[in-house]
C-alpha cells in the first residue's frame, strides 16, 4: 500500500470552511481512498494489485473483486488517518460508480454506501472518467496550483478507455470522440507484451523511446484525418508484423528502443493532433490531459508545446493523480456536493453501480 500524500494540516484559513470529502476507487485493480478539502488533497491511499494480475498480463476481474474486498478496510482507513481527521469529521463520502468491472465497482460503492448511511452523509457517485479529467485541478496543502477554466477540451486516455470530451461544468460534458477498439493503454501494454517487457507496459515503452528513433518504422496513424474517433487495433497489428520481421532477422534486441519510440509517436501523433483538433473546432483555448497514459512523457511534451504553438492553455494532470487514484473522485465528488449531486435516504441506499461509459453525444 502507498500513502502518495500525506496530510500536514497546514491548510488555508479559508479552506477550513469547504466539505471534507472521502472518495472511494475501486473500479478496476486500484483500491483507493483520499480525503480532499476544497481541492486540496489532505490524503491518497493507492493499493495497487499490478503485481497480482501480472502473471496473467491483464486484470482478471474475479481476483481484482476479492483483493478490492480484502483492501479496502485498511485503505480508508490509512485515508483517514493520513489526513488527520475522523469518519465524524466528514461532510459527504464520494464514491466511483463507474464504468468499471462490476464486482470491482460494488466493493468501492457498498462500502461508500455503508459509511455514509451509518453516519448520515450525502454520497455522491462520481463517474471514473470524469473525475479523472477533473484531476489537474487537484492541490496540496500549501500548493498553488493554476487550474483550468471551463470549457475545456479534455482528452481521457487509460487503459480501458480513449476518449475526448466537451466539459461544460464538474462532471458535466459531452463526448467528442472515442475509441472503436482498443484504448490507447491497452495499445501500449499489448505491443509491450509483444516485445517482451513487463505488465503493464505503457511506462517501459516510455522508458525504451526515450533511448530509440521515433522515424525508425513507419507505423500507421489510424483514422487520423477522419473525425474525433480512434482506432488502435491496426497500429497493434502493424507493430507486430515489425516486431516478427525483427525476430526472424534476429535484430529485435537492438531494434527495440526504435520500434518502442516509433510505437509511442504514433500513438502520441494521434491523440494530439485529435484533441487539438476537436478545441479548433469547438473553438475552445484549453485543453486537458489525464488517465494513466498521460504519465507518458512524450504525450505530456507534445501536447504542451503544440497546445502552446496553436495559442491554447494545456493542463496535464500531476502524474500521480494520472493513474487511478480516489484523490480526484474525493475532488469531483465535493463540486457534485455542491451542485446537489448528493444522495441521502432511500436514494443513497438504491445508488447502482453502471459498468460502461455514459455517452453523451455532442
Ligand atoms: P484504467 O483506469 O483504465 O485501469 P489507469 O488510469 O490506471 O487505467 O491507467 C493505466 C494505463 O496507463 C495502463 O495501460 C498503463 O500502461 C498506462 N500507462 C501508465 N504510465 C504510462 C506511460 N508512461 N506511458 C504510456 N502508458 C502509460
Ligand atoms: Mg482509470
Amino acid at each position: 500500500m502507498s500513502a502518495v500524500l500525506a496530510g500536514n494540516n497546514s491548510e488555508d484559513v479559508a479552506n477550513v470552511a469547504a466539505d471534507l470529502v472521502l472518495g472511494i476507487e475501486s473500479s478496476c485493480d486500484e483500491t483507493a481512498a483520499a480525503v480532499v478539502r476544497g481541492g486540496v488533497v489532505l490524503s491518497s491511499v493507492i493499493s495497487s494489485q499490478v503485481d497480482i494480475h501480472a502473471i496473467y498480463g491483464g486484470v482478471v476481474p474475479e481476483l481484482a473483486s476479492r483483493n478490492h474486498l480484502m483492501a479496502i478496510r485498511g485503505v480508508v482507513g490509512e485515508a483517514l488517518t493520513s489526513a488527520g481527521v475522523g469518519l465524524a469529521d466528514l461532510t459527504a463520502v464520494a464514491v466511483t460508480a463507474g464504468p468499471g468491472l462490476a464486482g470491482c465497482l460494488l466493493v468501492g460503492l457498498e462500502v461508500g454506501k455503508g459509511i455514509a448511511y451509518a453516519r448520515g452523509l450525502p454520497l455522491v457517485c462520481v463517474d471514473h472518467i470524469k473525475a479523472h479529467v477533473f484531476a489537474p485541478f487537484l492541490t496540496e496543502p500549501g500548493v498553488v496550483r493554476e487550474a483550468p477554466t471551463y470549457p475545456y477540451i479534455a482528452l481521457a486516455v487509460s487503459g480501458g478507455h480513449t476518449s475526448i470530451f466537451e466539459m461544460s461544468g464538474p462532471g458535466e460534458g459531452v463526448t467528442l470522440g472515442a475509441t472503436i477498439d482498443d484504448a490507447a493503454g491497452e495499445c501500449f501494454d499489448k505491443i509491450a507484451k509483444l516485445m517482451g517487457l513487463p505488465y503493464p507496459g505503457g511506462m517501459h515503452i516510455d522508458r525504451l523511446a526515450a533511448l530509440g528513433n521515433p522515424e525508425a518504422f513507419d507505423l500507421p496513424r489510424p483514422l487520423q484525418n477522419r473525425g474525433l474517433d480512434f482506432s488502435f487495433s491496426g497500429l497493434k497489428t502493424a507493430a507486430r508484423l515489425v516486431w516478427e520481421r525483427l525476430v526472424k532477422d534476429g535484430t529485435e534486441q537492438a531494434q527495440q528502443a526504435d520500434l518502442a519510440a516509433s510505437v509511442q509517436a504514433a500513438i502520441v501523433e494521434v491523440l494530439v493532433d485529435k484533441t487539438l483538433k476537436a478545441a479548433r473546432e469547438r473553438g475552445i483555448k484549453t485543453v486537458v490531459a489525464a488517465g494513466g497514459v498521460a504519465c507518458n512523457r512524450g504525450l505530456r511534451r507534445h501536447l504542451s508545446e503544440r497546445a502552446k504553438r496553436q495559442g491554447m492553455r494545456c493542463f496535464i494532470a500531476e502524474p500521480r493523480y494520472c493513474s487511478d487514484n480516489a484523490a480526484m473522485v474525493a475532488g469531483l465528488g465535493a463540486e457534485m456536493l455542491k451542485r446537489g449531486s448528493g444522495v441521502t435516504g432511500k436514494a443513497l441506499v438504491e445508488a447502482d453501480i453502471f459498468v460502461t461509459q455514459r455517452r453523451k453525444r455532442a
